[in-house]
């Protein structure tokens, strides 16, 4: 698919392949061992192809990112001994390679360019509901189900609403709760409500937009890890946010266009992130590109069957590093991997 631009920086070597892959941390707290074999895999995966492979700074969410820890995780990761030819703390004459910049918050411009390209689709609708509006129809008895056109939730799919439901990145994006559809009808075309179409947006201001999924439409991909996958949009996930109404991308967003504009060829991330890998090849498809492929991981969980989370932090690379732990003790540490 993609081919190595002949300029890219190499960090350790000579890379020989058109593999691309990508470390995508989000400076949201310290890394942790949970995160490691996700890293440890994508490093190894392009060192066998002989490929390249990216570093990027998922840095969007102003609220929670925080330089200190952007630091932290490439000084972390270089630390376990794995390595990039491409990213920001790469100092090369095309600062960092050729896909720069490698941090997800000098790249608005980007974002903006495939939020028109998907509002042209005609895919995208603005999103006024607020989190309280989203809450009361959430919890009403039947409420989501009598929108959502090819069925809402069961009873028994007790999502419970997300604290954000703009949803935030990195913090378990596929939980974002199933969208009751209450604002479809600003659909460009013939608004059915007053309010603007969308075709009027040059851009996103300041509110939240949506893409509307293909309700019934089944996403299917083979999962180079864990083999078939298979969702049902509508139904497993709902009309999900691409854009936020504090003027950042959605995580969902970012990523595709990234992936997209870096030539990746493969991803491979955690399978916490496998349903948000069917929304992302919906926006592939409104988008004309073909998706790279997915490798996803299990995950690692505690000793109790608890997901690892940023919030472990005797578990930070930087605790564990303190107490005098080597490379080789954390990449071969005993901890479950949930199936
Ligand atoms: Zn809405």
């Amino acid at each position: 698919m993609a081919s190595p631009a002949p300029n890219a920086a190499s960090a350790d070597r000579e890379t020989s392949s058109a593999y691309r892959g990508r470390l995508a941390p989000s400076p949201t707290g310290y890394l942790h061992v949970g995160h490691v074999r996700t890293f440890w895999t994508a490093f190894q995966r392009a060192r066998e192809a002989g490929g390249t492979l990216v570093m990027r700074m998922e840095d969007l969410d102003p609220d929670r990112c925080r330089p200190v820890y952007a630091e932290a995780a490439l000084d972390d990761l270089r630390w376990l001994g794995i390595r990039w030819q491409e990213g920001p703390d790469n100092n090369g004459p095309n600062k960092g390679g050729p896909f720069g910049p490698y941090v997800q918050s000098k790249r608005s411009s980007i974002y903006l360019d495939v939020w028109r390209k998907l509002l042209r689709t005609g895919r995208l609708f603005p999103c006024r509901c607020s989190r309280k509006d989203l809450a009361v129809v959430l919890d009403a008895p039947h409420g989501g189900a009598q929108t959502q056109q090819s069925g809402g939730k069961s009873d028994s799919d007790d999502s419970k609403l997300n604290d954000n439901p703009d949803h935030e990145p990195d913090q378990e994006p596929d939980d974002e709760p199933l969208y009751p559809g209450t604002c479809r009808l600003f659909m460009g075309g013939t608004p059915q409500l007053p309010g603007p179409t969308a075709s009027e947006f040059e851009d996103p201001g300041g509110t939240n937009w949506r893409f509307r999924v293909p309700d019934g439409e089944v996403v299917e991909f083979v999962d180079v890890n864990l083999g078939p996958q298979r969702f049902v949009a509508g139904r497993d996930f709902g009309d999900f946010v691409v854009w936020r109404r504090d003027g950042v991308p959605s995580y969902q967003l970012a990523c595709v266009a990234d992936d997209a504009a870096m030539r990746i060829t493969e991803v491979v991330r955690g399978a916490d992130l496998l349903k948000s890998t069917a929304r992302q090849i919906l926006l592939y498809r409104a988008l004309g590109i073909n998706p790279p492929d997915w490798y996803h991981c299990r995950l690692v969980v505690d000793h109790n069957g608890r997901r690892l989370a940023k919030r472990h932090d005797s578990l930070s690379l930087r605790a564990l590093r303190q107490r005098g732990l080597t490379p080789m003790n954390i990449l071969s540490a005993d901890l479950p991997i949930e199936i």
